[in-house]
């Protein structure tokens, strides 16, 4: 089979482990080439696993997360590129503090547009992923990718829109990652508590209860890919200061994924190819 190109765009490191990533190494490992694309530093990420609570790890954040992200990267067998943007942190409070001076979320659209279409350009993705309308996670950074994302995927190919970027290519298809599906989570929970175990899922599952809507409603693609479960938890694990074990996305034992739930979820955001929905591969319809 011919190889094609996948480009996936995050804001954070940790965010291609977290959404996504084994859909991203069973394609790589099929011999396509696939390339993550990470914004932001994630100088900002609050250390969300306590073993890591200790010094020399918050002083050296920048630092630490390289690390991170090239043990994930090479867990998951993909290529990797980092834009060179500042994290613009979660902002909490009522009412919320304005965003601190330089970061991503801030930065002119244009001036990241043009990374995304220099990158595009060069790299010729068929495909590629990003974050829906909503960030997927409410978090400035991942409005911006989003945003930056879809003008990328307008502009790379126009001719008129510049032409010292390189040649234009257009690519096929755009794709949203839906990582956190009820439904999923919710058939894990009732697992663990008929088994009389604690649920990671609840605290989650919570915050969504005056929520009706399933993501699951917007899925047009789900891409098998539980032969790489273990690959996506060492790139969580290669997290470390960012993932605790003991949270959600361990929470359910990956035999046990695999037989429930073999999936991840995408929504075939744009596409110039024509392809039918339900689909079960990124590059359905790209000859
Ligand atoms: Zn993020």
């Amino acid at each position: 089979m011919k190889s094609l190109r996948i480009l996936a765009i995050h804001a954070h490191p940790d965010d291609e482990s977290s959404k996504g990533a084994a859909t991203l190494a069973r394609y790589a490992a099929e011999g396509h080439r696939v390339l993550v694309v990470t914004c932001t530093g994630g100088e900002r990420g609050d250390i969300l696993n306590p073993a890591m609570d200790k010094p020399g790890i918050k002083e050296n954040m920048t630092a630490v997360r390289k690390e991170e992200m090239a043990k994930a990267v090479a867990a998951l067998g993909v290529e990797h590129r980092w834009l060179g943007y500042v994290d613009s942190g979660l902002p909490e409070g009522d009412p919320l503090p304005p965003l601190p001076e330089g970061c991503f979320a801030r930065e002119k659209t244009d001036t990241v547009v043009r990374d995304i279409v220099g990158i595009m350009r060069e790299f010729q993705p068929h495909v590629i992923i990003t974050y829906d309308e909503n960030g997927g996670y409410p978090h400035p950074d991942h409005l911006k990718v989003h945003e930056v994302s879809m003008a990328a995927w307008e502009r790379s190919g126009d001719a008129n829109y510049a032409p010292e970027l390189g040649e234009p290519w257009t690519p096929l298809k755009l794709y949203y990652t839906h990582g956190f599906i009820r439904q999923r989570m919710e058939m894990f929970h009732e697992l663990l508590l008929r088994e009389g175990k604690p649920s990671p899922y609840t605290p989650m599952l919570e915050r969504w209860k005056a929520n009706k809507a399933d993501v699951m409603e917007r899925v047009t693609t789900q891409v098998r890919c539980e032969e790489y479960f273990e690959a996506r938890d060492d790139a969580l694990r290669a997290h470390a200061t960012q993932i605790d074990p003991a949270g959600a996305f361990f929470g359910t034992p990956v035999e046990v994924q695999r037989k429930l739930w073999p999936t991840e979820e995408f929504e075939l955001a744009k596409t110039r190819v024509s392809t039918s929905i339900p689909e079960d591969d990124l590059f359905a319809g790209i000859d």
